[in-house]
């Protein structure tokens, strides 16, 4: 019979589990293969109008569009819930099988779990595929065959892995099996303003060219990452997030080119902390999955005592933060990147997780939940990671008593104030030495700058010496549980 590969976030036609295993079913069998995309209106329904990732991704459906078509197939796009309107197209289609990638977070798999069993009702079958990591799940373990929680030794235990194990990263092919794709007479990919969004400006070069053209333009860079990465006024980190999370790049492609560059001795001391940086993913993507809890709930359950700031206060802060008026020049400059861009750097992601939490004294969930509204990246698994991390509550984390300085951090990683300077341009005129702490500068020269503090730049929400001292007793409940 005829089969279905519902693409979600793996928005490709290369290298692609899910799909090359029904095209070489299919080319074995006998059947043709159909590709569908569906609009969620489970998700969709949450989103607002002007969601920069609905842009994204629907431009690379007409990419993927494109490229099933030049190969002989197309994509078939449906707007509904995805559980409705799976089964009724397996049924319409004549498909026995629906192929998929696997995805880690709970919501994900409990409406595969949904789409299965609708399909099963009329003996139809979802058959789910490794594809968007290297190794999932359970596929790296402890020597007793436990599950890791801390990242180094599971980087090694990973690594060990990959190099017994070298055909893990080896392609998915697609081109050989091509010819059992359905050919497709007609498109149907909706506009935006059908599904209910804003046509506006993609946040990054979209669909897998834009992934490759991002590749390309990271490589010549790679030899510096390791010491470069840190400071978010260089362009030093690749941008391949959203590309990794929708999937219109491989991450095997990208751990083959790496291996290739490794191999001949380029791409020098920044290849291995790149790599690095993929495995976090991973590790991430294996916690998320074990533990499901996390996407509520502390990974370690003593933090669950740690009790936060809230009312009024509480949410007046939180406010200040989101909307980037801490009076903390790094942490608003990192804010407004992120709500004018949808884009953070990693560096400020820490910086401004570790403010909410460590400096306001606000729940770790509250900016979690701010960051998936507003990240293009937005993956629960390494946005749960990272927030817990910063938090002190996940595996692996930042310990409660390290909490970071918003002043030194800015001195360090944005000394010339590069980066503030971007994103604020009321502070411009500032010198190097006076533009993280602004309410240190004394008013006369201030002003022979044309600044007012509280009118043109705010005054700083908390004192910074004062809140970490809060923190210290706020997390002493986590030190008494022991
Ligand atoms: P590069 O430095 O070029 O790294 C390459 C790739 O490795 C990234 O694209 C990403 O896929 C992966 N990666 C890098 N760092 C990490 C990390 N710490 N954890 C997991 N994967 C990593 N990343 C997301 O993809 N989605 C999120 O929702 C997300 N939320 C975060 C929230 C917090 C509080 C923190 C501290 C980090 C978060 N990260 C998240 C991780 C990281 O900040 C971004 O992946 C990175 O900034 C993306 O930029 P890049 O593609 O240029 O990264």
């Amino acid at each position: 019979s005829n089969s279905i590969v519902w693409f979600r976030r793996d928005l490709r036609a290369f290298d692609h589990a899910a799909l090359h295993h029904a095209l070489r079913d299919a080319v074995q069998n006998g059947g043709e293969v159909y590709c569908v995309f569906v609009f969620d209106t489970d998700i969709l329904a949450g989103l607002p109008r002007n969601d920069r990732r609905v842009r994204f991704i629907h431009a690379c459906l007409a990419e993927l569009d494109a490229e099933l078509r030049r190969l002989g197939g197309g994509l078939i796009v449906r707007h509904g819930a995805a559980r409705d309107s799976l089964p009724r197209l397996a049924a319409e289609l004549g498909a026995g099988t629906v192929y998929v990638n696997g995805d880690y977070e709970p919501d994900a798999i409990a409406r595969d779990a949904a789409v299965a069993s609708a399909l099963a009702l009329e003996g139809r079958r979802l058959l789910v595929f490794k594809d968007g990591v290297v190794f999932e799940k359970n596929e790296v373990l402890t020597l007793s065959k436990g599950l890791y929680s801390v990242f180094t030794p599971y980087k090694n235990a990973w690594l060990k892995r990959l190099a017994s194990q070298p055909e893990a990263v080896a392609p998915w092919m697609i081109e050989p099996y091509a010819a059992a794709l359905a050919p497709l007479l007609e498109a149907s990919l909706p506009t935006l303003p059908e599904l209910g969004f804003d046509d506006g400006p993609l946040p990054a070069p979209a669909g897998m060219s834009g992934a490759t053209q991002l590749f390309e333009a990271f490589l010549p860079r790679l030899a510096d990452y390791g010491t470069a990465r840190d400071f978010p006024g260089l362009s030093a980190t690749s941008q391949l997030s959203i590309h990794l999370r929708f999937g219109t790049t491989s991450v095997r492609h990208l751990v083959r080119t790496l291996q290739q560059m490794m191999a001949l001795g380029a791409g020098g001391a920044g290849a291995p902390v790149w790599l690095s940086e993929l495995i976090w993913r991973e590790f991430y993507a294996m916690i998320l999955f074990q533990h499901p809890h996390i996407a509520g709930r502390s990974f370690k359950p003593a933090f669950d005592a740690v009790e936060w700031e809230a009312g009024d206060t509480a949410r007046e802060l939180f406010a200040a933060w989101c909307e980037g008026r801490t009076g903390y020049p790094l942490v608003d400059a990192a804010m407004a990147q992120l709500n004018t861009t949808g884009f953070m750097h990693n560096r400020l992601r820490m910086v401004t997780a570790s403010f909410l939490v460590k400096d306001l004294g606000i729940d770790w969930r509250w900016g979690e939940r701010y960051f998936a509204r507003q990240l293009n990246d937005y993956d629960m698994a390494s946005n749960v990671g990272g927030w817990q991390w910063a938090a002190s509550t996940g595996c692996d984390a930042q310990p409660w008593f390290r909490i970071f300085n918003p002043v030194t951090q800015s001195q360090k990683f944005d000394a010339r104030g590069v980066f503030i300077r971007q994103y604020l341009p009321q502070l411009a005129t500032l010198d190097a030495r006076d533009i993280h702490a602004p309410w240190l500068v004394p008013a006369d020269e201030l002003e022979a700058c044309g600044i007012v503090l509280r009118k043109d730049y705010p005054w700083p929400v908390v004192d910074h010496g004062e809140a970490r001292q809060k923190t210290l007793e706020r997390f002493a409940v986590v030190k008494a549980a022991r």
